[in-house]
């Protein structure tokens, strides 16, 4: 049986970075699950979609062939429909339609058969936001990896600075909490805590020691689950 590992939390609490970095490390695959939102986000972006038409996305999903593969460095890579759009997907613009995209049953349900699939044929940490409470809730081991909002957005606008958009801290700050805002009151998997879960604050933690962290929370729940 493969050895999964779900980590849920909000956005910007630097899941990516911690759990590639711990995946690596275990020899796991990491799975960003945000990037297959973020993607379909896209492409409902480029056919011009009103996204707050449930109904017209929902149909327009026949048209999107999402997949994820990975380079020699052992990188996720998403392709919509067999393009490569890792990079295209990271804007703040494609950040706030995934969070409303993602609000969208019929999209969440388009997506979830692809993660188990992942989950079932290799060691994965997974991680977005109902990965321990909808997608795998019998992984092995869960966490809920969060920081201040204040932290998230400061993380957050360095990381775009480095990528050379230009942006205040007030307005990341306003991004994270509308995305939080989506993400916890919407109806169908709402971000929460699973049930089970191990709660990681790295709000007063480098980002080694996250990493650090992560790697012995997961060692000591599989200790523990044996
Ligand atoms: O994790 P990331 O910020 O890239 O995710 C983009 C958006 O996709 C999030 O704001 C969230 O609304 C949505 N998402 C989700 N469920 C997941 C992963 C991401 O709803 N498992």
């Amino acid at each position: 049986m493969s050895i999964n590992v779900a980590i849920d939390g909000p956005a910007g609490a630097g899941k990516s970075t911690i759990a590639r970095a711990a995946a690596k490390h275990l020899g796991y695959i990491y799975v960003d699950t945000g990037a297959l939102y973020r993607a379909v986000a896209l492409y409902m972006l480029r056919q011009g979609i009103d996204l707050s038409d449930t109904e017209l996305v929902g149909r327009a999903l026949r048209g999107v062939d999402v997949s994820l593969c990975y380079d020699a460095a052992g990188e996720q890579r998403v392709l919509l429909c067999g393009e490569d759009v890792s990079g295209e997907i990271r804007t703040p613009q494609v950040s706030m339609a995934a969070s409303q995209v993602s609000a969208i049953p019929a999209v969440r349900d388009f997506l979830l058969e692809l993660q188990r699939k992942i989950a079932r044929e290799n060691n994965v940490i997974m991680d977005g936001r109902d990965i321990g409470t909808v997608i795998l809730p019998q992984a092995q081991v869960k966490i809920y990896l969060t920081a201040s909002d204040e932290i998230r957005a400061g993380r957050r606008l360095k990381e775009l600075i480095e990528k050379g958009e230009s942006v205040t801290f007030e307005a990341v700050l306003e991004d994270i909490r509308q995305r939080d805002y989506n993400d916890t009151h919407r109806q169908t998997s709402p971000l929460k805590r699973a049930p089970g879960s191990v709660l990681l604050d790295t709000g007063d933690l480098t980002l080694e020691q996250s990493i650090d962290r992560l790697i012995t929370v997961i060692r000591e729940e599989l200790d523990g689950a044996v």
